[in-house]
């Protein structure tokens, strides 16, 4: 009971970060427009300040939102182009001509590292010319591509360009630890982000034993995210991180550091 009365004040944001804790890259973040007049890019840096986040991999809707942060803290933050002009642009994005058209003069400047936050529903999402130019375009640049979507679908990605790098968001959202499990046996250029899965991974005071068994034995695999896709949650920042404090903690030291840095600094290195 003491334990989950912590638990809850952890999540709510009511502890804050402690010195010395670990670092965490951050490796889902958005400042979409929504959040702007809430938080000015100073005021998301503090929040970065206090909870000892290192780096971040930011996208946003409009792409404008990520390059606020971008310009005031490019050490900090790796951009990502999220090819959305504006929420209506989530739905048919990976078939509207004028999408793609706005995707590649973002990409012109050559800073954006990942194609993503990206939403694909249905494998058969990925059979337009559209989709083709920006699979092109991640394996030319080098982008990590992060999808929202299922297994198959990242199958499907792999089989139509087995050079992708992905990061796969929320490790599906809903797949199960084995599901997942089978697709980083399989795919070697697959890691997978972990926000909104804290819950899964730790249902109770311990660790949920499949997940358990999955982090340790791809620790080199996963990353930590936040997903600050409304305002709400950038309201909880805080607590959305201390929550994956709470589970990288009942992980041996070493799993635990790389979860929560080391692997997003392999695949994110410093400039
Ligand atoms: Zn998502």
């Amino acid at each position: 009971m003491k334990h989950f009365l912590f638990l809850l004040a952890v999540i709510f944001g009511a502890v804050p970060a402690q010195a010395g804790e670990l670092p965490i890259f951050d490796t889902h973040m958005h400042y979409s427009s929504s959040a702007w007049d809430v938080y000015a890019p100073g005021d998301i840096l503090k929040k970065l300040d206090t909870a000892n986040i290192t780096r971040a991999l930011v996208s946003s809707t409009p792409d404008a939102g990520t390059m606020k942060l971008f310009d005031i803290a490019p050490g900090r933050v790796v951009p990502a182009l999220r090819p959305y002009r504006t929420r209506a642009d989530m739905a048919r994005w990976y078939e509207t001509p004028d999408v793609l058209a706005y995707s590649k003069d973002r990409l012109a400047a050559g800073r954006h590292k990942a194609l993503g936050e990206i939403h694909l529903y249905m494998a058969k999402n990925l059979e337009t010319p559209e989709m083709a130019e920006y699979l092109d375009m991640a394996v030319a640049r080098g982008l990590i591509v992060q999808p929202h979507t299922d297994a198959l679908v990242v199958e499907a990605l792999f089989k139509k360009r087995p050079k992708l790098k992905i990061l796969w968001a929320h490790a599906g959202f809903s797949e199960p630890a084995l599901v997942v499990a089978r697709m980083l046996d399989q795919y070697p250029n697959l890691w997978a982000e972990l926000s909104y899965r804290a819950g899964h991974i730790q249902p109770d005071d311990d660790l949920d034993p499949e997940w358990k068994a999955l982090l340790i034995r791809h620790a080199g695999r996963f990353t930590i995210g936040s997903d600050t896709w409304e305002v709400d949650r950038w309201h909880g920042y805080q607590g959305l991180i201390n929550e994956h404090r709470e589970w990288l903690r009942l992980l041996p030291p070493d799993v635990a550091e790389k979860i929560a840095f080391r692997n997003a600094e392999g695949l994110f290195p410093q400039q």
